[in-house]
């Protein structure tokens, strides 16, 4: 029986080769130049495959992180943050602390970097085969709150138990009620000790009582987070506010 480009091309698509079997003519072209060995054919096609199959898994899990933006560490520009240093950096790059279910708290004022910093770990995680999800602490008290009405909220929640890391945006910008602490008690109890959470806030672990309310929980989730935990303090002036775009081009009056 003649094989033709055809019937290789629609065994390919069976078993889900899509690209490969659209370009199946520049495959073979290419190993002929190559004079490649049937192994190295089989070879160069099972690995574009892989790849290929690799890089729509990692843009699957960057889509399910839902990032508000996505930016990568090597976009913060770490001569800008003064109370970061490249080698603490590089070793948060490392992500020993995510293997060994650290959290971390990166804290400061706003527009110092806290959720490009913590958006740029989460990708990096992803890169290297993790599953991240990001939320805003807003968000996640209304998923927590109406995890047992909407199915979208009861996705959110299982989503958050199933990452290996979570990160929970401008945690303590609203005051919780004692229905709202429990469930957030419950929630962070159950990650404990197995996810790495980020939190990022403008109040250090100290203040977060006031807006919890209740000190007994206060203290059972301060305990659960800080078992295990590095403080991040960020610094200086607003990045956004050095960077902006202004109308008259420069703000010195003299000009
Ligand atoms: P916040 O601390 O309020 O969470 P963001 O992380 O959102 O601030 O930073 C505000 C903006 O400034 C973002 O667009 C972010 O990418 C940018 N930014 C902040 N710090 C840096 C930095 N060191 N290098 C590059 N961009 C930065
Ligand atoms: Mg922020």
């Amino acid at each position: 029986m003649r094989i033709t480009n055809e019937m290789v091309q629609q065994k390919l698509a069976e078993l889900q080769f899509k690209e490969v079997s659209v370009s199946l003519s520049e495959f073979i072209h290419t190993s002929e130049k190559e004079q490649d060995s049937y192994q190295a054919f089989l070879y160069r096609i099972l690995s574009f495959e892989t790849k290929r199959r690799e890089d729509n898994k990692v843009l699957k899990r960057l889509k399910l992180a839902s990032f508000p933006y996505q930016k990568t560490l090597e976009d913060f520009r770490i001569e800008e943050q003064q109370s970061l240093s490249t080698k603490q950096l590089n070793q948060l790059r490392e992500l020993t602390w995510l293997e060994q279910a650290y959290n971390l708290i990166l804290l400061g004022p706003p527009g110092v970097g806290k959720t490009h910093l913590a958006i740029g770990l989460g990708i990096e995680a992803i890169y290297r085969g993790y599953k991240v999800m990001f939320l805003a602490m807003g968000a996640l008290v209304r998923a927590l709150n109406t995890q047992d009405i909407t199915r979208k909220s009861q996705t959110i929640v299982k989503r958050l138990l199933n990452a290996d890391l979570v990160i929970i945006d401008d945690i303590m910008y609203m005051a919780m009620d004692q229905q709202e602490a429990n469930l957030f008690f419950h929630f962070i109890n159950q990650l404990y000790d197995r996810t790495s959470i980020v939190f990022t806030s403008n109040k250090g672990p100290e203040e977060w009582g006031e807006l919890i309310g209740d000190p007994g929980i206060t203290t059972a989730i301060l305990d659960r987070i800080i078992h295990r935990v590095e403080v991040i303090h960020l610094n200086g002036d607003s990045y956004r506010m050095k960077n902006r775009s202004t109308i008259f081009g420069s703000i010195s009056v003299h000009e």
